[in-house]
């Protein structure tokens, strides 16, 4: 299949979506924002129509689909909402580092809930002294017969206070990357509590904590393949994590140009619909070329994180720079495009400009996009 034309069951699988965000969350999405409602039945409604667990196998539950298929599921989602579908993005890339890394034990034991979402799941790595350089977290897990005993904070995590499932990110060994495992943490251990709920810019429909551990005791028998290797786990999620919160920017900023067009065709000024005006073409045309190209790269990434092709992580790293940035600044042009409406919270506008601005951020800042790729081009940078 060409990256560039869709199967009849990607168009299909597309829709699906397409028509859950226009009746399940576009109605409620500024409420939920105004209120910052965390939707979890309608996150489940959508989990009933297979998007809970995109990407994992079916033996647990999950749809067994590809990372282009669940680029389609993103943008789809987020023209109804950025904040909830970027949330079932999260969600679905613990699921995955579980259905990945995890034994058949842990499958069996962690995924069927998850794909249901029954169960929710956060995903721990940054901390308040580490976030960028992420290699570089202090939360210690420290071996204490068939546990380990867990200390130590993590910040900014989406769904934390909420979630059912945490996968922590943790040091059991020397500095660096080398001594970080992944541990899967159940939300009613004792010794795991949770920060305030950060008042946010953004993304108001979906919680964020620190989550915190004070002699926090996990089985070992949750440990996500062996001790050592959870940096590369946290990474390898990251490489579809961020093909898919490139999807949910593409998604936000796809909305905010079609009501824009709408907009453009019965706003008057100086005599005719604003639409007439070629300064204001020109930009409709620019922001519809820039999507474009963006979604043209986020394809090629996502087929390449299908085929794993050596390049992959290079290309999602490129992607996702593009299609934040792209969806950030095509949703402040439709601002402008609104005039003084696009800056009322009734129009909808100014929420997926606030909504979009956080992608350029999580999941890796696009500083650290262009660290990937400049890696592969010039080498480490000196302290990188
Ligand atoms: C709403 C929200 C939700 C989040 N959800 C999660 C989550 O669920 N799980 C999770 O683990 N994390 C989450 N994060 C954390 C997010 O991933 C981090 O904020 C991000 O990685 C940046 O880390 P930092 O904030 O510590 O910034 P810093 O690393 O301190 O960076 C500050 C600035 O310096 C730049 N910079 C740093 N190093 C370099 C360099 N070498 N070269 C050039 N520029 C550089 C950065 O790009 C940035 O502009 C979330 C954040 C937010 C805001």
């Amino acid at each position: 299949m060409s990256p560039f034309s869709l199967t009849e069951d990607q168009i299909a699988i597309r829709d699906m979506a397409q028509d859950f965000a226009a009746e399940t969350l576009a109605p409620h999405a500024a409420r939920w924002d105004e209120e910052k409602h965390f939707p979890i039945e309608e996150m489940r409604a959508a989990a009933a129509l297979g998007m809970g667990g995109i990407y994992i196998g079916d033996d647990v539950g999950g749809s067994g689909l590809t990372r282009l298929d669940a680029a389609l599921i993103f943008e789809a989602l987020s023209t109804g909402c950025p904040t909830v579908a970027a949330y079932i993005s999260i969600h679905n890339m613990c699921a995955w580092m579980i259905d990945r890394y995890g034994s058949q034990e842990q499958r069996q034991q962690f995924l069927p809930k998850l794909c249901t979402m029954e169960h929710l799941a956060s995903y721990c790595l940054t901390e308040p002294g580490a976030g960028s350089d992420a290699a570089a977290l202090k939360t210690k897990a420290v071996l204490d017969g068939d546990h380990y005993v867990l200390d130590g904070q993590k910040q900014f995590i989406s769904g934390a206070g909420v979630s059912d499932i945490y996968v922590v990110m943790a040091r059991t060994s020397e500095a660096g990357p080398g001594g970080i495992s992944t541990i899967v943490v159940e939300k009613d251990t004792p010794g795991l509590s949770f920060g305030a709920n950060e008042k946010k810019m953004g993304w108001n429909a979906q919680p964020t904590r620190a989550v915190i551990f004070e002699n926090c005791r996990v089985p070992v028998a949750n440990r996500l393949g062996p001790e050592g290797i959870g940096f590369k786990i946290a990474m390898a999620g990251l490489d579809g994590g961020r093909l898919n919160i490139g999807a949910c920017s593409l998604g936000g900023a796809q909305g905010a140009l079609d009501r824009s067009l709408a907009y453009a065709k019965e706003r008057k000024a100086f005599g005719s619909a604003i639409a007439d005006f070629q300064a204001l073409q020109f930009k409709l045309a620019d922001m519809a070329t820039e999507l474009e190209a963006a979604r043209s790269l986020l394809w090629r990434a996502a087929a390449a994180l299908d085929a794993k092709t050596p390049d992959a992580t290079k290309l999602c790293a490129m992607a996702k720079r593009v299609a934040t940035d792209t969806g950030f600044e095509v949703a402040n042009h439709a601002l402008q495009i609104h005039g003084g409406y696009g800056y009322l919270a009734d129009y909808g506008i100014e929420k997926i400009v606030r909504d979009l601005r956080v992608h350029q951020i999580l999941e890796g800042t696009n500083e650290v996009m262009r660290m990937i790729v400049a890696r592969g081009l010039v080498g480490r940078a000196k302290g990188n």
